[in-house]
């Protein structure tokens, strides 16, 4: 860690690895001899053009993503993606919405405002969303246009180990905590989306992949802007598109290529996160708060079970240096969200202070 930068534990926006933080500064007033910085850039400029083009093409080799599935870079994201799937892919008006926490939830109520047949094909909202429903618990219609589901539940810190057989009917998967942090079957998916700022880049914009059979159906009420189709066509620049996060984006998929992939960074995730859940594990202290056969890797929640020592708890990190530990509102506790970015020495540190907290509280 590059000296009084602190280790920030926040769900998003997020850490950004610091090799992509130095090139950026090094490139920042004067981007590849073109005498500028990428921020000044016109975004029909050819060196701009270069930049979108390579970052989307990064984008396809980390993820190994097929040829026959579009890459587009939209603004309003993730949420402006909730809005805009019903609206591209649904042309019977149907769909299916498994509820595994407040993402789900808040993609399937702003679905229903454009949607003649929407229904709930699980939701476990009764437990809290302690955990993720089980591939035998959904109910699905055969006739839907798509199934959707929240992969990470970055809230809950729940998470799918299974991909859901939805047999002939597209799967469409938010992946906004989740993305990158290993490496996915894009095959198995209609679609997959993400807003940015968890484990790409700086906030800004959704990345959506969509397979491209399923746009070109869209619904008249659809916006410009959100048209996949038509986005395909401009290269997701039918207006301005957030020029300086796709480019931080394209650094980032550098740097995962540089460190070996998605492989090498799903082996580095589950380090991270084995080490906080196998301390959680071993003592009374602490308890987690997500099912452990559903835990995410990303995003990990706990508690003490008393409000005041959590609260403690929280003030007590911030005074030794870390950010943003506090769990969200809906679950309370605590939350430590170790991304991509997060190094392992930053999991040893909160953990080496949780032991201590726990010698001075228990
Ligand atoms: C953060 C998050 C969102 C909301 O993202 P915005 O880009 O702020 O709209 C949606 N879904 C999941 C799973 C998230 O983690």
């Amino acid at each position: 860690m590059i000296e009084n930068r602190i280790y920030n534990f926040a769900a998003g926006p997020s850490m950004l690895p610091e090799p992509v933080l130095l090139k950026a500064r090094d490139q920042l007033l004067n981007y590849e001899g073109s005498g500028m910085s990428v921020m000044e850039m016109s975004h029909r400029s050819k060196v701009y053009d270069d930049i979108i083009t390579q970052c989307q093409a990064e984008l396809r080799k980390v993820m190994n993503i097929p040829d026959d599935y579009d890459v587009l870079f939209l603004q309003g994201g993730a949420s402006g993606m909730f809005a805009a799937i019903p609206l591209n892919i649904a042309p019977n008006s149907t769909a299916d919405y498994v509820i595994s926490g407040n993402f789900a939830n808040n993609a399937y109520k702003e679905a229903k405002k454009y949607l003649k047949d929407i229904r709930v094909a699980a939701s476990t909202e009764a437990e809290n969303y302690v955990r993720i429903p089980r591939q035998d618990e959904l109910v699905l219609n055969p006739d839907a246009d798509y199934v959707h589901v929240c992969f990470n539940n970055t809230i809950f810190g729940t998470t799918y180990h299974y991909i859901p057989d939805t047999g002939k009917v597209p799967l469409v998967a938010d992946m906004s905590s989740s993305i990158l942090s290993e490496p996915v079957d894009v095959s198995k998916f209609g679609m997959i989306y993400a807003g940015v700022q968890k484990n790409m880049a700086p906030a800004g914009f959704a990345v959506v992949i969509v397979r491209h059979d399923l746009i070109g159906h869209k619904s008249p009420l659809c916006p410009k802007i959100w048209d996949f189709a038509l986005q395909v066509e401009k290269n997701s620049m039918i207006n301005t598109p957030p020029t300086y996060p796709i480019y931080i984006c394209k650094l980032v998929l550098e740097w995962i290529m540089e460190t070996g992939g998605l492989e090498a960074m799903k082996k580095r995730n589950e380090e991270k996160a084995a080490l906080l859940y196998d301390y959680l594990d071993s003592t009374d202290f602490y308890k987690a708060t997500a099912d452990k056969a559903d835990r995410s890797l990303m995003n990990v929640t706990f508690r003490t079970g008393d409000n005041d020592l959590d609260a403690k708890f929280v003030k007590e990190s911030i005074a030794h240096g870390f950010s943003n530990l506090k769990g969200h509102r809906l679950v309370g506790g605590m939350r430590a969200s170790i991304y991509n970015a997060m190094p392992k020495e930053g999991v040893e540190a909160l953990i080496d202070f949780m032991k201590d907290f726990e010698k001075n509280n228990g």
